[in-house]
This record gives C-alpha cells, sequence and structure tokens, in this order.
C-alpha cells in the first residue's frame, strides 16, 4: 500500500478528485486488452497538463516510486499493467488540441487525445493523421506513440513513427524535455525515434507535433471473394508485384466473414474461403486504371467475385465490417486469444499455411483477420476457458505461430509491442549483446528503471507467468 505522505503529495499536486483509490474503481484499470494478467494499481491519477505530469513524476522520483503510463488502455500486450509499479498515471484528461497549422500540415496535440479526434479536428481542411488504429475511436495519441501503432492505411501511409514530428516527454525525475522538432530532418541523433515505441519505459510522453496528410482527391475500394486462403494470399503477393501501392489491403477468412456476417449483415458469402479488402486511392485519374489492375490480379488468382464500393456509403459499410470484426468473435467461442507476428508480405501464404497445420496439430479453430498488404497477421485462436486441456493447446499453438513468423524471416509482433505478452519471445529475435544495448538505452531516459517495471525486459520481481489466455480483442 502507498504511504499516506505520498498519496497527499500526490492530491496536492492534480487535487484530491484527480486521485482514484478505492478499491472498487481502481480495478477498472486492472488490464488492458489482453487480459491474460491482472494486477490493480494502488492509486490512479488523472494530471490535466504537463506541469502536473512533471510535478506528479518529482514527487515519484523523491520516494523512489515506479509507475505506468495509460492512455485508453486498448492495448493488446498488457504494456500498461502495473507490475511492481502501484502508481497508474493515466493521460486521458490530457485532451487538448493545441495548436493546428494547417498551412504547414502539422497539428501539436496532447497526449491523451483520441486518434481520430485529430482527422475529425482536421477534416474540413481536407486533412487527415494518416495512421488508423482499428481501435481509433478509443485509443489515445500517447498509447500509439508508445506503441508505434499501425493500421490497416499505414500499407500506404507508414506506422505512427512516420507521422511523428516531435514529442514531448516528462522524464522519470520529472525533467520536461521535447525531442524532434517541427522540421522535417532535425540535426543529431533521432532521439524522437527511440521514444517512439519505448512503450512508456522512457517516461510519460506529454505532448506531440503530428504530420498531416492531404485527404486523397478520391477512392476505390473492392472486395474480392476467394474460394481458399492460398488464392487470397497469392493475389496480395501479386498486386503488390503488380506495382499497386494499395491504400489498405486486409483479408478476413471463411471463420471470421461468418461472424462478422452474423453480427454486421455486409453481405459477406459466408461459403467462401476468405475474402480481400482492397483499398486504393489518390488522383481520380489514375484510380480507374489502378483499379483495374488490382481486379485482373484478383481474377487472376482464382476470385470468384469481385465487388467494387458503389460510392461512400458501401466503402464505409465495408470499413466498419473490418474495423469491428473483432466484436463479432464472440459469437465463434466463449474465449479468444489474439496473436499478433508479421512476416515478409510475399510469406503470408507461408504463415497462413503454419496457422493452418497449428490449427490441425492443436485440435483448434482459428480465424484470420488481417493487415495482410503489411504481413502482420492476426491469427484469433479460438477455446472455452473451462477446457484445460484446449488452453494448454491454445498456448502451444500461439507460440509455435510466432516461431514460424520467425522462421520465415519475420518478427513475433507486428504493431502491438512486446508489453508482458511477448517478453519471453524476446530471445527469438534478439541476442544477449542486443538486448544489452536496449537496456543501456533505456538507462539514458531512465536508470532507475521506474518508468512502467517489468515491460519489454523482464525484471526480477516483476515477471507474469502465462497459463490462461483469456479473451482478447485485437486489430
Ligand atoms: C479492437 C482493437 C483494435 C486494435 N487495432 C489496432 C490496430 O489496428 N493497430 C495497432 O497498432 N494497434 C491496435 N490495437 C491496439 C491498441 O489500440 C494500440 O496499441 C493503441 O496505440 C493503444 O493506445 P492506448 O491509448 O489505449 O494505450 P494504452 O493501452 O493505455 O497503453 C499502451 C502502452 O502505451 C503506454 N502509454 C500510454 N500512454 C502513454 C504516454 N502518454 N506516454 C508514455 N507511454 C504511454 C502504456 O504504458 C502502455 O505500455 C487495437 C486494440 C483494440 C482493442
Amino acid at each position: 500500500m502507498l504511504s499516506p505522505n505520498l498519496l497527499d503529495a500526490l492530491a496536492d499536486v492534480v487535487g484530491r478528485d484527480a486521485l482514484i483509490a478505492r478499491p472498487g474503481e481502481t480495478r477498472v484499470y486492472e488490464c488492458d486488452g489482453w487480459t491474460m494478467a491482472k494486477q490493480v494499481p494502488d492509486v490512479v491519477v488523472l494530471p490535466q497538463t504537463t506541469e502536473q505530469v512533471a510535478a506528479l513524476a518529482r514527487v515519484l522520483h523523491r520516494h523512489h516510486m515506479p509507475f505506468v503510463p495509460r492512455g485508453a488502455g486498448t492495448g493488446l500486450s498488457g504494456g500498461c499493467l502495473p507490475l511492481e509499479a502501484p502508481v497508474m498515471i493515466c493521460t486521458s484528461r490530457l485532451k487538448r488540441i493545441v495548436e493546428i497549422d494547417l498551412v504547414n500540415r502539422r497539428a501539436v496535440v496532447e497526449a491523451g487525445v483520441v486518434n481520430l479526434a485529430v482527422t475529425r479536428a482536421v477534416a474540413a481542411h481536407g486533412l487527415l493523421y494518416a495512421p488508423d488504429p482499428s481501435s481509433q475511436s478509443a485509443c489515445t495519441i500517447g498509447g500509439n506513440v508508445a506503441e508505434n501503432s499501425g493500421g490497416p492505411h499505414t500499407l500506404k501511409y507508414g506506422v505512427t513513427t512516420n507521422h511523428v514530428l516531435a514529442v514531448e516527454i516528462v522524464l522519470p525525475d520529472g525533467e520536461v524535455v521535447e525531442l524532434g522538432g517541427a522540421m522535417e530532418d532535425v540535426p543529431g541523433y533521432d532521439l524522437r525515434g527511440l521514444v517512439v515505441g519505448a512503450e512508456g519505459t522512457f517516461g510519460i510522453v506529454t505532448k506531440a507535433t503530428l504530420r498531416l496528410v492531404r485527404e486523397p482527391e478520391q477512392w476505390r475500394t473492392l472486395l474480392g471473394v476467394f474460394e481458399t486462403v492460398d488464392d487470397a494470399s497469392n493475389a496480395v503477393s501479386g498486386i503488390i508485384a503488380a506495382g499497386i501501392v494499395p491504400a489498405a489491403l486486409e483479408m478476413m477468412d471463411q471463420l471470421i466473414v461468418e461472424a462478422v456476417e452474423a453480427a454486421y449483415h455486409f453481405g459477406f458469402p459466408t461459403d467462401a474461403g476468405a475474402v480481400l479488402i482492397v483499398e486504393l486511392d489518390g488522383p481520380a485519374a489514375e484510380l480507374d486504371t489502378q483499379m483495374q489492375a488490382a481486379i485482373d490480379v484478383c481474377r487472376a488468382r482464382g476470385a470468384r467475385e469481385v465487388r467494387v464500393a458503389a460510392d461512400e456509403a458501401e466503402r464505409a459499410a465495408l470499413w466498419k465490417s473490418r474495423k469491428r470484426a473483432f466484436g463479432a468473435v464472440g459469437r465463434l467461442a466463449p474465449n479468444y486469444c489474439t496473436q499478433d507476428g508479421v512476416v515478409p508480405r510475399t510469406k503470408v501464404p507461408d504463415i497462413l499455411r503454419a496457422i493452418g497445420a497449428a490449427a490441425a496439430r492443436h485440435r483448434l479453430r482459428i480465424a484470420n483477420v488481417f493487415h495482410a498488404g503489411d504481413g502482420n497477421i492476426h491469427p484469433i485462436l479460438l477455446y472455452d476457458e473451462r477446457d484445460d486441456d484446449e488452453v494448454r493447446r491454445v498456448i502451444a499453438a500461439g507460440q509455435e505461430i510466432l516461431r514460424a513468423c520467425v522462421e520465415l524471416g519475420g518478427s513475433i509482433t507486428g504493431e502491438h509491442g512486446i508489453g508482458v505478452e511477448k517478453i519471453n519471445e524476446l530471445p527469438l529475435i534478439f541476442g544477449p549483446q542486443d538486448l544489452l544495448v536496449m537496456q543501456a538505452l533505456r538507462a539514458v531516459f531512465d536508470p532507475d528503471q521506474r518508468a512502467n517495471p517489468g515491460k519489454i525486459f523482464p525484471t526480477p520481481g516483476a515477471c507474469v507467468e502465462i497459463t490462461r489466455p483469456r479473451k482478447q480483442a485485437s486489430a
């Protein structure tokens, strides 16, 4: 339990009404979207300004107290689990859009601003913020920066790090530093780039300067319907090989299509082996030619039907079904667990075969809905947590799938981060020297390892043993 002294000092900074310390209320913060492990924080603090965050950090520094930053808690790797960090600093009240510079296409926003709110704030001027995680109506810019989040449209536009020009971060001793700058190229080491993807282990991001891009002149969105996952995977490679760079290239297999159709009634064919959503954007003059080329590739790779969205309403309905796909998974099984791996996109057919083989070997049902153009897979392992044997098989199959990703030249996470979920898999991709270098880098920002302990790197006393997967949402 925290000492009354510390609680008083925190309250002096933010006021009593910005502290949540009652057990019934702190339980809300016991996990993120990865629910395999839970830990209730002793106190959740809700600062409203950078100055308050810095003052809180100074108090915690004086008390040698570790802390965990939290945005909206939509993370999928246990990143904001308060392991060995009884104090949670939640940025949800840091929600001001500080500045919109239309001429230079930049926005300065506080860390608690919700991703979609940025695009909504500039849409009337024909601009948007490109990284669009499927959780974009809830997740915060601070969380996006910490996880270097992607989304369906990052195939063409890149992930968060490509759209963050500068960050303001409060270091664990309370110092406020600005890294990066408003210019495209800043002299010196790219310290901004280190903070993006650091999963909250360097301190608390309080502001970010974001790049805005012009809304494309037009979109064309098609649905390709395939008899087999293999045909759809080959079409993914074929589209890229034809020199087309779609804005998005997403795949859903039969199992997930059945669930999505039952939930949202878009009109997906439930007997198809897989469907592809291909979106092209850009100047209207070139879109029809490119779309015809994508249609030709789909047909050549065995598409039994290719349907082009007739209007904006149909396009929106298609994306709604895709982005809410995980909401429909509850129809398939009492519990599910999502993996997040990545392979070179030419290896998508191989990894899907490996997932199918793991499903057969472990007698499991595994659904797939994922960012196929990036090779970023999200197999959803379906199970019933009352069946201990099935639980063991789910864990074994998940680990096998990640190993297969690495063997195919990929990695253990495409966008959800390491958090606590993937700590044990780190040695699959990094040697001891790599880990030492990373720890040394971290020590520059956080020498006492008080910012989000127990994440990315194993910390003695802060380990989580994963024995039971539970229900989990995903991208
Ligand atoms: C339905 C669903 C769909 C999703 N789709 C996608 C997707 O398409 N692409 C994708 O990449 N992810 C996706 N995610 C995962 C998740 O939404 C992202 O990782 C998101 O960036 C997390 O933001 P958050 O505000 O919820 O952060 P949280 O979950 O609160 O925190 C995530 C991590 O960031 C750290 N953190 C949070 N705020 C700060 C801060 N201000 N300073 C420093 N560290 C901080 C936390 O300590 C933690 O380690 C999805 C999740 C769900 C539930």
